[in-house]
């Protein structure tokens, strides 16, 4: 139902809740608020007692300011049918034009004892009716109730939620709007869970939660209705990755590649070193996944360096060695070239047919090669994205293979669904951290390598004071004069006015190489060059003709110098930590010890907590994990660009339990109902339709 029909909303209200993104009742009752206030409920004056929190009703008696004393104080004497209080404020003065005698005031506060009476201290309160000729009547006659008032309950000022306001519409308006339809709860609340499950989880019934989250008795409850309503907005998310997961499984084939001994043995003597501890359990899950019929869908996660395109080759040729073909897809033009490159060094003399396709490949060698791949002929293609997608049709496609560095790709994911369904792995840079791994990631496999193969230098990172400047630019000489090589990271290819003091590549590019080391070849390199141009410099670094290479964030991709040992990065605290992370992982490729210095403008409390995590930790899951509790999960990611509804209550980071408990019993339902077709499962049902849209495939089963 539209909230237009709400008593209180027609549809110039109605449209102001549109803006905040509220158009049904049942989206109303998921406006929570942002915060609670708590009030006893009314009582008579004669139940006071001392240092109990009290909310009463009364007529003013009188009122008196007196402002000569040290703490000026307003008082006012109150009545009702049961005795007379005094209630005071300090510093008052600001009263003496507000309260009158013969209003009813509300007054809610801390009682205490003076001079053997009970008086109410500087007490919220509201003025409920101006003038009153007959109220000394009423009250004589115990009738003074506050619905008298116009009020629905006793405390409908003082307590219940503060919600999210707009100019347009305030808090208390939206309060007095939402208040009826919580007493009409039942038919929108129907609960999910049966009552045996509620007891053994400890969460109250959705109905209640409802009705306590708006209008919380007491903390307690409130409490408990928050932990339910979180729990279900988590359960319904863990849901709908659940059931596409399901989907993904069931209604697609992949064909299956099976391993044995003798094939496990020919791969592995491809590699000239053995394969670390982390590279062999990715390689076990990921064999597993293959020799199934039900596509794989795996995510690898590991470090830049940390051994992944091993990985990722030993599952292409488990591929090849099941007659079926393979496509490796990396972001740019460069990244698929390294690779192959990569793979040329491990498949040298092989019979393994593999082909780099390019935009440069054109006209009738490109006709023939497509022939190739369409003919079964070719086994291994590598490409970009982009190319593989576009017109190349392959004989029988068994895996897919998609380098992401340093994106998280959903995207690509989705679109690659529509081809036959070949098994899919996805290798990433980026630690991912467990909360996002089961949200973002729910509906992936994930496989991660923790630790490098042995053989690299460690990288010490020190977070420079600005006085130790100079000192720093003396050590880096010494090592360049070692022919090691250096890395200057900038946030800025050049300064903006307004933020002149945020160091910029190309001015100090200037000065690091006319200044601070003319003695050595300093040379420039950011995104807006010509592609031939930073091809031009990227190589010459990478055979020692440069010694430093000023840059912006572009070395995050693709360059892999062991001999370069340094790396400075200004304007630290303008990069997020995985990012620092990243960068960082340009160094200590070779075997040498490798220097990371990060030079800050600011020293606040946030970047002091953050830069001591990068100069502890070398491992990317803390640092991203520490990044995602510091900075909430909102700027890491947003759920609705990952095809999910935003969370409006729970906080993957804080509710990290109750997701835990969501995800699990959200994917033991689906493998017990797949398609939640049962009767006692009908409310989840709908609950999730009216989230997800018909996405799930859900809506084709009535
Ligand atoms: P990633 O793809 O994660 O960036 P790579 O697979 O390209 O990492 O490996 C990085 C480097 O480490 C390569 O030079 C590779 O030959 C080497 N390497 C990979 N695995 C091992 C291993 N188990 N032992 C020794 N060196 C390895
Ligand atoms: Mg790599």
């Amino acid at each position: 139902m539209s909230v237009q029909y709400l008593k209180g909303v027609g549809p110039a209200r109605a449209k102001v809740f549109a803006q905040m993104g509220v158009e049904t009742v049942a989206d109303l009752l998921e406006y929570f608020p942002r915060d609670w206030n708590f009030a006893p409920s009314a009582i008579k004056i004669n139940q006071m007692r001392p240092e109990q929190t009290a909310t009463v009703v009364g007529l003013v008696e009188s009122i008196d300011y007196q402002s000569y004393r040290r703490q000026p104080i307003f008082e006012a004497i109150i009545s009702d049918d049961t005795a007379v209080c005094r209630i005071v404020w300090f510093h008052g003065g600001f009263l003496r034009d507000k309260l009158r005698p013969g209003q009813i005031i509300m007054a809610s506060g801390k009682v205490a004892l003076y001079k053997h009476q009970l008086q109410i201290t500087n007490p919220r309160f509201l003025i409920l009716k101006e003038h009153s000729i007959d109220i000394r009547r009423k009250t004589q006659n115990s009738r003074l109730k506050t619905q008298d008032f116009g009020l629905t309950g006793p405390d409908e000022y003082f307590s219940g939620g503060v919600y999210p306001a707009t100019s347009k519409l305030s808090s208390r308006q939206i309060k007095r709007i939402i208040r009826p339809v919580l007493d009409n709860l039942p038919e929108l609340v129907a609960d999910f869970y049966d009552k045996a499950f509620l007891k053994k989880t400890n969460l109250i019934g959705r109905k209640d939660a409802f009705a306590w989250i708006h209008l919380p008795p007491d903390e307690e409850k409130l409490a408990q209705a928050k932990r339910r309503l979180k729990y279900d907005e988590l359960f319904l998310m863990q849901l709908g990755l659940a059931l596409r997961r399901f989907r993904t499984q069931h209604y697609s084939r992949a064909p299956a590649c099976t391993s044995s001994d003798k094939i496990d043995s020919r791969i592995r003597k491809r590699f000239p070193f053995l394969l670390t501890e982390d590279q062999n359990n990715c390689i076990d899950e990921i064999v597993t996944d293959m020799g199934k019929s039900e596509p794989m869908n795996r995510l690898l996660q590991g470090d830049v360096g940390s051994g992944k395109t091993v990985v990722a080759l030993y599952a292409a040729l488990l591929a090849v060695a099941n007659k079926t073909q393979v496509a490796i897809m990396a972001p740019t033009e460069i990244l698929a070239s390294q690779h192959f490159t990569n793979i040329e060094r491990y498949l040298k003399g092989s019979k393994v047919s593999r082909r780099l396709v390019t935009r440069g490949l054109t006209g009738k060698k490109r006709t023939a090669l497509l022939k190739q791949i369409a003919g079964g002929e070719m086994d291994i293609v590598v490409g970009t994205v982009a190319l593989l997608q576009e017109d190349i049709e392959f004989q029988k496609l068994g895996l897919v293979v998609i380098d992401e560095q340093h994106k998280f790709g959903v995207e690509q994911r989705a679109r690659l669904r529509k081809q036959t369904t070949p098994h899919c792995l996805v290798m990433t840079a980026t630690p991912i951290p467990r909360t996002l791994a089961m949200t973002a990631f729910g509906d992936l496999d994930v496989s991660v390598i923790r630790h490098s193969p042995p053989g690299r230098g460690a990288v010490i990172t020190r977070w420079v004071d600005r006085g130790n400047r100079q000192k720093t630019y003396e050590f880096i000489r010494e090592r360049l004069k070692a022919k090691k090589q250096t890395f200057f990271v900038y946030p800025r290819i050049t300064a903006l006015e307004q933020d002149s003091d945020i160091k910029a590549a190309t001015d100090e590019w200037k000065k690091l190489s006319a200044e601070v080391f003319p003695e050595f070849t300093v040379e420039l390199l950011h995104g807006r060059m010509p592609t031939a141009k930073k091809q031009q410099i990227m190589s010459q670094f990478h055979k020692g003709k440069i010694d430093v290479l000023v840059s912006t964030v572009v070395v995050e991709v693709g360059v892999d110098v062991p001999n370069a040992t340094i790396m400075v990065i200004e304007g630290a605290d303008r990069f997020g930590l995985a990012q620092l992370h990243q960068l960082r992982g340009r160094i200590g490729r070779g075997e040498a010890k490798s220097f990371c210095f990060l030079f800050t403008q600011s020293e606040s409390e946030v970047v002091r907590s953050r830069l001591e995590m990068m100069t502890r930790s070398n491992d990317g899951f803390e640092i991203a994990e520490h990044d995602l509790q510091l900075r909430g999960p909102g700027e890491l990611f947003s759920t609705r660009q990952h095809g999910l509804p935003d969370l409006k209550i729970a906080n993957i980071v804080e509710d990290y339990d109750l997701l835990v408990m969501a995800r699990k019993n959200a994917f033991e339902l689906v493998r017990s109902d797949p398609m939640l077709t049962n009767a006692e499962h009908r409310n989840i049902r709908r609950a999730l339709l009216a989230k997800f849209g018909d996405s799930l495939g859900l809506a084709d089963v009535a």
